[in-house]
């Protein structure tokens, strides 16, 4: 049973859990360069509090937790605390987001440590665009992680492509390189996290969605992972491609998701301040009931929709700090 239903009657049961918010990369859109903002390490939560956490959330209901960041292939020995968080009672899905830097030499040991889906981020194939939108020169480097992520067996492999004015016109090229090598393909519109994030250009996706659609035959399809991307498919089901569209057409009403930083704090929405400090509480000496009320005041503040259009400059948290 599910206890965990907001006022306007969501079902929370999802977690995405920024196990860092450091990252190797600089993307234009996340964390501006000479960023200074990090989070200290001893306010991070350690293996067990998250453990801790994650169990009682699971005991009220959650059933999936994502894994990601900053770039969470960063956290020392996440592949332990993917074991820990994969066997909690309770987790039938445990996914991890990646910029696939590190995902050559870790693949095989996330999918043994019970990872079930990845999520990766590439917003071009070409190498000085990558250097240039994601600050570093670093695509030989993904493209051999996705390799070893396909050769451990994971399936899907979603790749994760922000659209922007800059990399507008490699959709097409992303189209064919992912039919080509199996992968989901999702287009992301930017979003207004930080004066960064607001200059990179905002491609509307609603006009793209029905350029693909044509061009490639695509019909609407269903995939299985709950998220807010809605998907068109080729008629043999070979190919998929999701919109997620914060902007143009908004998925709050169907929102089922809630953020846990690495400092312990939940957050109730991506685009609002709603939150509950659960590092202070627990390291106050919080019960387990102590723990459990808190979430379910927590789950009761979680904002009815985002306001990225009406305020785009209400914002001040960059990505990494939330977890994308
Ligand atoms: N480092 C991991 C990665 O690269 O996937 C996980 C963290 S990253 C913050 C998660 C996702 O958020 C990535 O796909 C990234 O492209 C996306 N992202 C970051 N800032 C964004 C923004 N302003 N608008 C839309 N997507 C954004």
């Amino acid at each position: 049973m599910n206890a965990l239903i907001d006022r306007f009657g969501r079902h929370i049961e999802y977690l995405r859990l920024s196990v860092t918010d450091r990252c190797d990369l600089r993307c234009a859109y996340c964390i501006p360069e000479g960023f200074k903002g990090f989070e200290e390490p001893e306010h991070w939560l350690n293996f067990d509090e998250i453990e801790r956490l994650l169990g009682v959330f699971a005991g009220l209901g959650l059933k999936r937790v994502r894994f990601t960041g900053g770039e969470p292939l960063l956290r020392r020995d996440v592949v332990g605390l993917c074991a820990r968080v994969a066997t909690l009672p309770g987790i039938e899905d445990l996914s991890l987001s990646t910029n696939a830097t590190q995902l050559a030499h870790m693949a095989t040991d996330l999918r043994r440590a019970g990872v079930t889906r990845l999520n990766v981020s590439l917003d071009s194939l070409r190498a000085e665009r990558v250097a240039r939108i994601n600050g570093r020169d670093v695509l030989d480097r993904v493209l051999a992680g996705l390799d070893a992520a396909r050769g451990a067996g994971f399936a899907p492999i979603k790749l994760n492509m922000v659209v922007m004015r800059e990399n507008a016109d490699e959709i097409d090229a992303m189209v064919d390189y992912c039919m080509t090598h199996g992968f989901v393909l999702r287009l992301i519109e930017v979003m207004p996290m930080g004066d960064t994030a607001r200059r990179m250009g905002y491609v509307d996706l609603q006009p793209v969605k029905a350029r693909l659609r044509e061009r490639y035959g695509l019909v609407d399809t269903l995939l299985p992972g709950g998220g807010p991307a809605r998907y068109l498919g080729s008629r043999d089901g070979r190919f998929t491609v999701g919109f997620i569209t914060p902007i143009s057409q908004h998925f709050c009403d169907t929102c089922n998701r809630v953020r846990l930083t690495v400092d312990g704090v939940l957050h109730l929405c991506l685009g609002q301040e709603e939150r509950m400090d659960f590092r202070t509480l627990m390291r106050a000496g919080a019960s387990d009931d102590d723990l459990r009320a808190a979430i379910l005041q927590a789950i009761d503040l979680k904002p009815e929709r985002h306001e990225f259009t009406e305020a785009p400059h209400k914002l001040v948290r960059f990505m990494n700090m939330t977890g994308g």
